[in-house]
């Protein structure tokens, strides 16, 4: 089975779906140790990415992910709001011009995890998303292009889940956590938890 971008009305649905599913547990975390919008933000831009996702489907790879990167930046508030569209943006920067394969796209998503650390001032281990993204996009690194999708699959959902979990003994050294200081440990960072979220739901969409 190939994956397509005319896939990606039902991809962002999925995203949409599982947040709205979520809700109170991840407004829950941010509100533990940050200002509790998280999860307003992240619907507030995949309601403006479901409106848009019948465009976004015609699109090259590339090309959506430019546009949903764009959509981000501008319609998410908050820090998420500006990391997660420069994830996009760069994904689709580094795709340009390429056919997208499993090894095209792992090349993609790394790009765009160096691009957030680079917006974010920030890397593995300081209790953020990026927590989630740099264990899923090593994993990436070393399966697409060797292993097959249904077992691929599996094993980016373990790895995301992994990533989320590792946040909760975490000190939080960046965004608004990090004013908790100490405190911030026992707690599971919500931009983990919702990143961890969204890749499960679109990996089980693709399963499906
Ligand atoms: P805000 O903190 O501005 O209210 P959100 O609540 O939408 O924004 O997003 C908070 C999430 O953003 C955190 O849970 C964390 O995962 C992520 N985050 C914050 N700062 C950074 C950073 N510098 N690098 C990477 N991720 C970050
Ligand atoms: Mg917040
Ligand atoms: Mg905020």
């Amino acid at each position: 089975m190939q994956v397509t971008s005319d896939m990606l009305a039902e991809l962002i649905k999925a995203a949409s779906d599982t947040m709205a599913e979520h809700d109170a547990e991840v407004t829950e975390l941010d509100k533990t140790l940050g200002d509790g919008d998280h999860v307003i933000n992240i619907r507030r831009g995949l309601g403006f990415l479901v409106e848009q996702s019948e465009e976004i489907s015609q699109l090259d790879w590339a090309d959506a992910w430019k546009k949903m990167g764009m959509t981000c930046m501008s319609k998410i508030g908050g820090a998420s709001g500006s990391l997660i569209g420069t994830f996009f943006v760069a994904m689709g920067k580094d795709a340009a011009g390429k056919t997208v394969d499993p090894v095209v796209f792992a090349q993609a998503f790394n790009a765009a995890v160096e691009a957030m650390k680079a917006r974010g001032k920030s890397d593995a281990g300081e209790k953020t998303m990026l927590d989630t993204l740099i264990p899923v996009a090593n994993y990436l690194t070393e399966n697409c292009g060797k292993t097959e999708l249904p077992a691929l699959l599996a094993g980016l959902k373990e790895t995301a889940i992994k990533g989320m979990e590792s946040t909760k003994v975490m000190h939080a050294t960046r965004g608004r956590s990090s004013f908790l200081g100490e405190r911030s440990v026992g707690h599971i960072d919500a931009g983990a938890r919702s990143t961890q979220l969204m890749i499960c739901a679109i990996a089980e969409t693709i399963e499906a």
